[in-house]
């Protein structure tokens, strides 16, 4: 297996057009900041370990033992009725200031077909495709993929990919998944109190993703260290320095009259194409 610099997951690498009057390179804005990165490979030993659920007694392997707990904390969040049931997002376990603005946040993140100005990395939606740009230029590394899978490195830009990931690579086997922090637990007892202080209050989420963390120090190790570049995008490889990078949504061809797509400059590039998989950039604003 090729670890050295192992290439971007997408294979439209044709996704790039040169701009002859500007001399610029046009992206897409899903190769340049997104990928996935298929992490050691080893398929793990199934075993036949099980978990007991203290509630009510029942004894199930990892991945519905997962489901089950998810589904004791709902029923509890609900029972309670608090106004964080009406604040929280029941996929991202984000949390809104208000109920109206978790509606929206829903209809525009979850519930479409085609989200329309998403970043997938945050799950965060977006007025215009303008705004997301700015928003990817201003918040996120090409070939970023803040999910990491704990046990083999799988990671991606993308929560769904990591969680689909360890649901088929990882079912029966020892170990459990938390969803909100991707911590690895491998008995109940801790998991489930693990589990219970994230359906608590204090949250420490993420501002660049959608993962929330138990203390402080756990989020910013996380931002330290997977919010960096990854992998650079291929389409970036070889190109002669000086090139001027433009990201857009789409790819469109600019017919006269019809809207201008949405797009961004992001500098030029470096002479030296010095891949950056193992190299740790300190983040210019650290928060
Ligand atoms: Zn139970
Ligand atoms: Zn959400
Ligand atoms: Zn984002
Ligand atoms: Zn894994
Ligand atoms: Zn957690
Ligand atoms: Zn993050």
């Amino acid at each position: 297996m090729e670890s050295r610099l192992a290439k971007i997951s997408s294979p439209t690498s044709q996704n790039k057009t040169f701009d002859p009057k500007t001399g610029s390179l046009i992206l897409l804005l899903s190769d340049f900041y997104y990928g996935y990165h298929k992490g050691d490979g080893q398929p793990e030993q199934k075993t036949h370990s099980t978990f007991k659920c203290l509630s009510c007694l029942k004894v199930l392997k990892n991945i519905k033992f997962m489901n089950h707990m998810k589904h004791h904390f709902e029923l509890e969040k609900q029972r309670g009725d608090s106004w964080e049931n009406h604040t929280t997002c029941q996929h991202c376990y984000r949390q809104f200031p208000t109920p109206f603005q978790l509606q929206r946040h829903i209809a525009s993140v979850h519930t479409t077909q085609e989200p329309f100005a998403v970043c997938k990395i945050c799950e965060l939606s977006f007025e215009t495709d303008q705004v997301l740009l700015q928003h990817m230029k201003d918040n996120h590394k090409p070939g970023e993929m803040p999910y990491v899978c704990q046990l083999c490195n799988y990671r991606s830009s993308a929560f769904g990919d990591v969680e689909t990931h360890f649901r088929v690579c990882h079912e029966n086997t020892k170990n459990l998944l938390c969803p909100f922090c991707l911590k690895i637990f491998k008995t109940a007892a801790p998991y489930v109190c693990h589990y219970r202080r994230h359906w608590g209050k204090s949250i420490h989420q993420c501002s660049k993703c959608r993962l929330q963390f138990l203390t402080f120090k756990e989020k910013m190790e996380h931002k330290t260290r997977c919010h960096q570049m990854f992998k650079k995008p291929e389409q970036l490889e070889g190109l002669p320095p000086g090139t001027k990078v433009v990201i857009q949504v789409s790819l469109g061809p600019n017919q006269p009259g019809s809207v201008k797509l949405a797009s961004i400059t992001m500098g030029t590039v470096e002479s030296e194409p010095s891949p950056l998989k193992s190299k740790s950039r300190i983040s210019k604003n650290p928060h």
